[in-house]
């Protein structure tokens, strides 16, 4: 099973492990970890093997948050409120993540060129070919890419027939193609600033941004299945059956995409679940001073 989507059940020794590494830390106390362990929808199993990697952003000193990540409740941040319609949650996000990467990347963007960054890559020298109107692919720079990747997007986001601003108006019947659309054009900025960029991110002290808004990112996008979860090409007993055939192809090249940066999502989950615990160990002990 991919590891972007949800993971039903996690073997008891796979667990343990990971208990025994959260608990490293005084502060907390076993109860913590069960408390906070579910609130990520798909957290691996124990990564502790494989991440003595020379990438950078796989390195744990970088893998840190912001404040106010590392203290806020991942699952209720992702969970869609009752009484909202669920398309509403989903574009009242994704303006949200557009907004955030958009500025994050204006920052990088004197060193983002087309002599820095001549093609559009991601991880493992992963390739991104912009789609133009007839379908066709083309190999461009990455601050070409990333300009009409963002204009793309701030066109639809802008455009009332698509994300209705009043009441009165539907969403279309395309939205959720589209929604996956940008899903896919954000996470390919993002991609490219780890890939690429995360080291002048740093020096900017800016990396606690990019890997809150990534984590907050992908467990959206899985917690609200923009990306069908028990999705197979060959499937065709459940509800991704009424997909064309583009559409699961496009799917599917997405889920490859997202599975590039597994393992930092994983790291990152696992990092933000200790925070997160050291968080309320902290609250808790100022509580019981008081
Ligand atoms: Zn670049």
């Amino acid at each position: 099973m991919s590891t972007f989507s949800r993971r039903k059940s996690r073997g008891k020794v796979e667990e343990n492990n990971l208990k025994k590494d959260l608990l490293n830390d005084d502060e907390i106390s076993s109860n913590d970890y069960n408390n906070y362990q579910i609130l990520v929808p798909s957290l691996s199993p124990s990564i502790n093997n494989r991440t003595s990697s020379n990438i950078l952003y796989l390195q744990n000193q970088y893998a840190i948050f912001t404040r106010s990540i590392s203290q806020c409740n991942i699952g209720e941040l992702i969970r869609q409120p009752e009484y909202v319609d669920k398309n509403e949650w989903i574009a009242h996000n994704i303006v949200t993540f557009f907004n955030h990467i958009n500025a994050l990347y204006e920052v990088l963007s004197d060193f983002c060129t087309k002599s820095t960054c001549s093609t559009m890559t991601g991880p493992q020298n992963s390739l991104y070919y912009w789609i133009d109107e007839r379908g066709k692919k083309l190999k461009c720079s990455a601050p070409q890419y990333i300009d009409s990747a963002m204009t793309f997007m701030q066109k639809i986001l802008s455009n009332d027939m698509i994300f209705p601003t009043r009441l009165d108006r539907n969403f279309p019947a395309t939205f959720d193609i589209l929604v996956r659309k940008m899903v896919r054009l954000l996470f390919h900025c993002m991609a490219h600033i780890y890939a690429i960029h995360y080291r002048q991110l740093i020096e900017f002290e800016l990396h606690p941004h990019l890997n809150s808004l990534f984590l907050h990112f992908i467990s959206f996008i899985i917690k609200s299945d923009i990306i069908p979860s028990d999705y197979s090409i060959s499937n065709t007993n459940t509800n991704t059956n009424s997909l064309t055939i583009s559409n699961q192809i496009e799917i599917r090249e997405l889920r490859a995409e997202l599975e590039s940066l597994s393992l930092l999502y994983e790291l990152l989950a696992k990092q933000w679940q200790h925070a997160y615990a050291q968080a309320n160990a902290q609250k808790r002990k100022m509580t019981n001073n008081q």
